[in-house]
This record gives C-alpha cells, structure tokens and sequence, in this order.
C-alpha cells in the first residue's frame, strides 16, 4: 500500500484531517513527516494506528503524545488530552505572575501534569506544587516532569479533602482546570472525547458543571496569600455563575479570559 491509500481508509471512515492525522503518524513511526514510501514493517505499524482511530481512539492517545505551550506532553488512556483552550489558563496565570521569583503556585486536578509543568518551564524558580486523584494521570504527570527535567511535586489526594488541603498554605497563586461539563454535555461528547476519563470531564451533581468550583474554593482558599491569585479554567458558558460565586467568598479583581473561539474560557480572581 501507498500513503495515499492510508488517508484514503482515514478519510473513508470520515476522519477529520485525515491527510494532518496521517502525517503525524507517519512522523511518529519514521520520523519524518513526508516519508516517501513505508516498509513492510512500518504498514503493519500504520494500519493498526488507522484501525485504533477509525473505532474513535483519539489520535493524541494513539500517537502516546500531544502538544501543550510547545511542550511534548505524553498522554494515554486514563489520562485527559491538554487542549489548546488550556494554555489561556497558562497565559493568565504567568501574565499575573509577571516574571516574580520564588512564587508559590499549587495546580489543582493536574491530569498530565501541562499546567503545572508549563509554569515550572515559564517560571524556573516557582515552587509548583500539583495535585490529582487518579493514580494513572500522575504516573503520566511524573513522566512528562522527568522528560522535561522540570522539577514538580505531585501529591496523589482527593483534592476535595479538607485534612490534606489543611497542609498547603501561603501559596501566591492557585490554578485548576477541575472537571466541568454537565450530564446533558457528557451525553453529547463526541466520540473520541468519550474514550478519555469521565473523572476528568464529569462536572458532578450540580446541574450546572459548577460542583468543582464551589467545592475547591472552599477547600482550598486558606491556602492562598492575601492577594493571591485564583485562576479557573471554566466552561464557556460557567463565566457568571464562578464569578459570582468568587465575588461572595470575598475575591476581588474577577475577570473572564477569552479562547481563541472568543468563548468564556477562564475566570481569575484576587484573594481580599
Ligand atoms: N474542555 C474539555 C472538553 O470540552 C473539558 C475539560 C474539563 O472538564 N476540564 O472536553
């Protein structure tokens, strides 16, 4: 078979970008994006990455890795993909840190680790403390720190835990992209979303995606400074309901950030 016979089977099985997520397979097996011919050996590699992507495995978890503010991020099952709507989260939280040594910054549902570990390389002397329940995505986070030669300390905790929030305190900033869509959104995933963990995605009881944030800002507001910042990433349309909710546990200074789509996508607060 020819490359042009393998994008035909992605674009066949409806595969958006088929020729893109071709090419990076192709990267990923000779490391070359626009290797001419494959042998033997390395059809056999493609066809099986094809047949994982036309049943709807994301191509990030076929591939093992993804991109995060130009960073090789690893990623696999049990572990959420970092999304560009992410890195506006990161944008936030180093513009507000605005190159000031020695800061403390905690990340809250760290998953691959992205946030955490994008601070530590923007911000060499941060101390970064990350935390996640899932035993799997640490094991991810831990990897993607040791490949950077980023130095972060990752806890394994329900970060829902009062006794172990007690711990953490005089942090300068806290940042979390906790799990936020709703029971009508999970029903709705598409299909390659719906092969990442449901933990990561699942907003929880309250109708609204809004569990997590009531919960971690209760948690977790006396481990911050006074004048420290607070920074979500949110869904696009929690904007109002998290900053109300920032504003009446006396936060200050709450704004919303924008995605490249031009959707609510982060709401940051100061500490009183
Ligand atoms: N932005 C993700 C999605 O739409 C959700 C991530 C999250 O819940 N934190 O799939």
């Amino acid at each position: 078979m020819v490359n042009s016979d393998f994008i035909q089977m992605l674009q066949n099985a409806s595969v958006p970008d088929a020729r893109f997520e071709f090419r990076c397979m192709l990267e990923q097996i000779t490391g070359n994006r626009f290797a001419p011919a494959l042998n033997a050996d390395q059809q056999n590699r493609i066809l099986s990455m094809i047949q994982r992507r036309i049943q709807g495995e994301p191509l990030q978890y076929i591939l093992g890795e993804w991109e995060f503010y130009g960073m090789r991020i690893f990623v696999g099952k049990g572990v959420l993909i970092p999304r560009p709507d992410t890195e506006i989260l990161v944008d936030t939280a180093l513009h507000w840190a605005n190159y000031k040594s020695g800061l403390k910054i905690l990340d809250l549902c760290t998953g691959s680790g992205c946030i955490a570990l994008a601070l530590k390389k923007n911000l060499p002397d941060a101390e970064i403390s990350a935390v996640d329940t899932s035993e799997t995505a640490l094991a991810y986070a831990q990897k993607n720190a040791d490949y950077h030669h980023l130095a972060v300390h990752f806890y394994h905790a329900d970060v829902l835990d009062k006794n172990f929030a007690e711990n953490f305190r005089n942090f300068d900033m806290i940042v979390s992209n906790p799990p936020y869509l709703t029971s009508q959104e999970m029903q709705e995933l598409q299909i390659e979303v719906r092969h990442e963990p449901a933990i990561a995605l699942f907003g929880g009881p309250a109708e609204d995606g809004t569990y997590f944030y009531r919960k971690i800002t209760d948690t977790w507001k006396d481990a911050l400074k006074p004048s420290g910042l607070l920074a979500y990433e949110i869904g696009w349309k929690q904007a109002e309901r998290v900053s109300m909710l920032l504003n009446s546990h006396a936060f200050r200074n709450i704004q919303t950030f924008q995605d490249l789509e031009q959707r609510d996508r982060v709401v940051s607060a100061e500490k009183i």
